[in-house]
């Protein structure tokens, strides 16, 4: 009988494993494919994330970003600059990251096994029941608790039947192997609901990439997209990513962390830091010995980051504004920022206010 069954070896799987085999507990984590792989992710994230990593920032970091370029149309459309005069995030390898962060997990005493499908789990009241699928068949695993950090088409999530999340948005994107160490990203607001983007990774090249409701042509858009930069991309991924938690991402003995969460920031679609916050709060709150605990998980995160995914709504909400409000908008705002990425109730800071000000 394990502690806890973590399903999923990204980010929030890792990070939550980590921090329970930390506090001593018995934790046994099964990946479906190898860690890390397949890639579908920009990996642009807040400076933050040297928190949650171990002397890793040389081998994984590729380039630095202190600003975004918006546009109402194409690459030759008129750009509006917000920026800081600091560094406000980092491009960085993500399938070396979701390495380091399951290598960390490892050291903690966690037993990550990759090539593990977890096929089947059910809840009763004395414990759960997971099955999982690896190359000498299916084994059955019997622990506390399970923590579904299986990503956004979360199999612990069906399973279990806890609902789903408001929106799944079809992601695409493709590099280009030019090196840029350009430290400003290009954002266009020329898909429905979303936007698609340009990303100078360093030595690694360029990554251009777009996000759209599902329904819509994403490989289309990004065929046209790519195509006005005149950029030559090589490889190409997709991924979905997932907009609005659901009202409940807590069972009887389960809990969802991450993507399955749909812990991600609605205006930017990044969930990295988010689904690794929650991860903390989870290893913080959740206690196997007493199931009813994961009230205590549903109840912290949300305090946390409630209110900042209220208000990624609402900037994601200007993106779908008519353009001449659009611009209007960016012309008067444009210029040096204070705002935190991961966190947009900064646009109400002191320091927003200060370089508001500064301005004249
Ligand atoms: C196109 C695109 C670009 C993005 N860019 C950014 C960005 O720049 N910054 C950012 O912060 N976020 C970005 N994101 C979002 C980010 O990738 C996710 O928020 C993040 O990966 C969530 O981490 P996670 O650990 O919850 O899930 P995942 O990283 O999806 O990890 C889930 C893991 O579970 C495994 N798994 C799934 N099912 C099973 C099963 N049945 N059995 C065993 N294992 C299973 C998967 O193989 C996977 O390894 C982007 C997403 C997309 C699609």
């Amino acid at each position: 009988m394990h502690d806890v069954v973590v399903v999923g070896a990204g980010p929030a799987g890792s990070r939550y494993a980590r921090r329970a085999a930390e506090d001593g507990l018995d934790v046994v984590v099964f990946e479906q494919g190898q860690v890390g792989e397949p890639l579908a992710c920009s990996g642009h994230v807040s400076t933050d994330l040297w928190e949650y990593t171990e002397d890793a920032r040389d081998e994984l970091f590729q380039n630095e970003i202190s600003g975004a370029r918006f546009h109402t149309g194409g690459p030759e459309s008129d750009d509006h600059p917000f920026y800081k005069d600091e560094v406000i995030s980092n491009v960085i390898d993500r399938v070396g990251l979701d390495r380091h962060l399951a290598d960390l997990a490892r050291e903690a005493g966690a037993d990550v096994r990759e090539g593990h499908n977890v096929v089947g789990v059910t809840e009763s009241a004395d414990g759960v029941t997971v099955e999982v699928r690896g190359d000498d068949g299916v084994e059955t695993h019997r622990a506390r608790l399970v923590a579904g950090c299986d990503g956004p088409k979360s199999r612990v999530r069906q399973e279990l039947d806890l609902p789903e999340p408001g929106e799944l948005l079809h992601g695409v994107l493709g590099f280009d192997d030019t090196a840029d160490h350009q430290d400003f990203v290009d954002v266009h607001l020329t898909v429905p609901k979303f936007f698609a983007w340009r990303i100078p990774r360093g030595e690694a090249g360029v990554e251009y990439g777009l996000a759209v409701p599902p329904g819509d042509d994403a490989r289309e858009r990004f065929e046209t997209f790519c195509a006005g930069y005149d950029a030559d991309v090589t490889r190409r991924c997709s991924g979905l990513i997932p907009i609005g938690p659901p009202d409940r991402v807590t069972g009887e003995r389960s809990f969802l962390v991450g993507d399955a969460a749909a812990q991600t920031k609605p205006f930017t679609g990044g969930g990295i830091l988010y689904g690794m916050t929650a991860a903390d709060h989870a290893a913080r709150e959740i206690d196997p010995d007493d199931p009813s605990t994961v009230d205590d998980y549903e109840r912290a995160w949300r305090e946390d980051l409630r209110s900042e995914i209220r208000l990624g709504h609402a900037v994601r909400a200007g993106y779908s504004v008519p353009k001449p409000i659009q611009k209007a908008g960016m012309k008067a705002f444009e210029g040096e920022i204070g705002v935190h990425m991961d966190r947009p109730s900064t646009l109400f800071s002191r320091e927003q206010l200060k370089a508001l000000l500064s301005r004249s």
